[in-house]
């Protein structure tokens, strides 16, 4: 029995990191200078933004994981993507500059994930309030099974999380395989040979936020160890 829980455990810890783990390998792998590149992620973000016609959309450096802000209309890039000549940071750049290209078409899927995960901040925040107020309740109830219902209850609203962003997943292939690819091939900014790895980077960018929010779940209750009754 002790061993099956093991088993359990480290499959359970497998699915919650592994896709991370994956996504940091594959940045690695294919993050390595290549000075035969034309240009750095934040110039090439520059050019395919300027070439959609998107002159009004930004290009900024962040410490906070790649990303497209549709409010500030800005396409961000970490230091290693943004000054870097990589497969990792050409391959990425053109996947944000991507979401930035769904956003000035108005493409539907688009704007639902963006309403999804607006509304997902409330989520978030009552799932707080509710895993923080458990050891309280529990200080004034005594009552382990309402305790456990709380938690349950806090885990299944970060849940909510997980399927967002698991539903919008198209929208991340769309701006991996359907718009950043085929811009990296049309404009000939990689050669034949560095496709595959491109295409690992693609990938990897895509399940970022559902590899992300699967790991979350780990944090949370690594917190909650700390808050124990
Ligand atoms: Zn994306």
């Amino acid at each position: 029995m002790p061993i099956l829980l093991a088993i359990a455990g480290l499959a359970f810890l497998a699915l919650i990191f592994g896709p991370q783990l994956w996504i940091r390998r594959v940045m690695t792998r294919h993050g390595t200078e290549r000075p035969d590149l034309p240009g750095t992620g934040g110039e090439l973000a520059r050019h395919l933004l300027d070439e959609a016609d998107l002159r009004g959309v930004t290009v900024e450096l962040t410490g906070d994981g790649d990303h497209y802000d549709p409010e500030a209309r800005a396409v961000r890039l970490t230091p290693q993507h943004h000054d870097a000549r990589s497969i990792a940071a050409v391959a990425v750049a053109a996947h944000e500059v991507s979401h930035a290209v769904q956003h000035a078409r108005g493409e539907p899927a688009f704007a639902r994930r963006l309403d999804l995960v607006r509304r997902l901040v409330w989520v978030e925040r009552l799932a707080s309030v509710v895993l923080l107020l458990t050891p309280v309740v529990f200080l004034l109830v005594k009552s382990p099974a309402l305790a456990v219902l709380q938690i349950a209850a806090g885990l299944a609203l970060l849940g909510i999380r997980i399927a967002v962003h698991a539903l919008t997943l198209p929208v991340e292939l769309d701006a991996s395989f359907g718009k950043a690819l085929p811009a990296l091939t049309r404009g000939r900014y990689l050669s034949a040979g560095d496709l595959p790895a491109a295409r690992s980077v693609l990938q990897a960018a895509a399940y970022t936020y559902v590899a992300a929010a699967l790991a979350a779940l780990i944090y949370v209750a690594r917190w909650f160890r700390v808050l124990r009754f």
